[in-house]
């Protein structure tokens, strides 16, 4: 048997990011990471399309935006090296009163809370991509501060300063076994290793909720299929352009780097589970709605199309915290697409819960495993 002050579960972007930012807090902590596949980051994080946004419908979503944003502009100063952070601005658009109206109150909310965003009239969206099409418009939300970043870098650079700080990594080292004392965590099993450990984080992404069931606790975060179709780039598009979110399919489309379109977003309806082979069929109405929208994408030529999971919660908001049923083991997944934006927030606030026993730097109430008895989430309508 082994011993460690802390064992994480998952080696993707929520768990490393927990990792980095304990050590950092609590260089004394001895923290080990398990992993079960073979390097760390294939799961959930090496599908994440990088996408970081301030638009969001929820305060405490914006606030996570807000703590999250000035790791990925100073990453390369933390992390000596970059995550390749671009401010290309998101831009919300809409046909419908309805959803104009919801986007004035969320911008309303966002500006309240210091973000630069802002609603565009019709006329005003062309600016931002003249090939839009814009004539059934009403309108549109735009931030000039949302962007993207790459998400394996952004993986590497925690990794590598947790593990400079002392973080020992194991890969192929899946949990199998939560071990309980009464109503304490008591450590974790792999196939071949037993670890001792007071505090045991699930951080196992789209399957934290078959990692919770291993200590007995159900928590409401569920694994859903996401598909992104990549295209070339036709050359009418600029090279760089805001994040296009038609709010009214679903349907979203940036640029990856130079030589890429990534697209997609109207499967947000589909059942829960793992299967992540792509359905093609399912991407009729993505392309569809992109010619509807922009275009000069009817005629773009797809390279390649993959699926991941989005773990999702009912209320679109991650959870965080300690299971109040088994002290000691916490847990920080149900991001619902969002947490590769928020992962440098996560893993403060998981670092501040445990070493300094609360969290400081956001009200973590709405977050909280507890809320979904206690009735008080927070619903987020802006999710596409
Ligand atoms: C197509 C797609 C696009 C996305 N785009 C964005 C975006 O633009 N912006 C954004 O913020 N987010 C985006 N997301 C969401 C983002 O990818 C996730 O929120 C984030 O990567 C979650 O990270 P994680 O570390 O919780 O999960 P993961 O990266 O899945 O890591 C969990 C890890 O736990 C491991 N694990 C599981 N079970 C065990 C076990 N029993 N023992 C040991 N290890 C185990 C897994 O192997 C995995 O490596 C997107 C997701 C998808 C699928």
């Amino acid at each position: 048997m082994r011993t460690a002050d802390v064992v994480v579960i998952g080696g993707g972007i929520i768990g490393c990011s927990i990792a980095y930012h304990l050590l950092a807090r609590a260089g004394r902590l001895r923290v080990v990471l398990l992993e079960r596949e073979a390097e760390l980051g294939t799961g959930a994080t090496a599908r994440a399309t990088g996408g970081i946004r301030h638009q969001f419908s929820s305060a405490t979503l914006i606030r996570l935006t807000r703590l999250s944003l000035p790791a990925f502009l100073r990453f390369e100063e933390e992390f000596g090296r970059s995550a390749d952070f671009v401010p290309h601005g998101y831009l919300f658009v809409t046909a419908e009163p309805d959803r104009l109206e919801g986007y004035r109150r969320a911008v309303a909310l966002q500006q309240s809370l210091g973000v630069r965003s802002r609603i565009l009239a019709p006329e005003e969206l062309r600016d931002l991509l003249p090939q839009l099409a814009t004539a059934d418009l009403l309108g549109g939300s735009f931030c000039p501060d949302d962007g993207s970043a790459d998400p394996h870098g952004a993986l590497q650079g925690f990794v590598t300063r947790a593990r400079a700080l002392g973080l020992e990594v194991l890969t192929r080292a899946e949990v199998v076994a939560i071990d309980r004392e009464g109503e304490r965590v008591a450590g974790v099993r792999t196939a071949t290793e037993r670890y001792a450990a007071p505090v045991v984080i699930n951080a196992a992404g789209p399957f934290a909720d078959r990692v919770a069931h291993l200590a007995g606790v159900e928590i409401p975060s569920r694994p859903y299929r996401r598909q992104v179709l990549v295209v070339e780039p036709p050359p009418e598009l600029p090279e760089v352009f805001p994040l296009i979110v038609d709010g009214d399919s679903g349907f979203y489309v940036h640029r990856q780097g130079r030589s890429a379109l990534v697209m997609g977003g109207t499967d947000k309806d589909s059942r829960p589970g793992t299967e992540i082979a792509v359905d093609w069929e399912a991407f009729e109405p993505v392309l569809s709605a992109a010619a509807r929208r922009v275009p000069p994408l009817a005629e773009a030529k797809v390279m390649r199309a993959y699926a991941g999971l989005r773990d999702l919660t009912p209320d679109y908001h991650g959870i965080l915290g300690q299971i109040p049923e088994v002290s000691g083991f916490y847990v920080a997944c149900g991001f619902s697409g969002h947490g590769f934006m928020h992962a440098p927030a996560i893993g403060r606030l998981m670092a501040e819960l445990i070493v300094d026993g609360r969290a400081r730097s956001l009200d973590l109430a709405p977050l909280s495993p507890k809320r979904f008895r206690a009735g008080r989430s927070e619903t987020e309508v802006q999710i596409f």
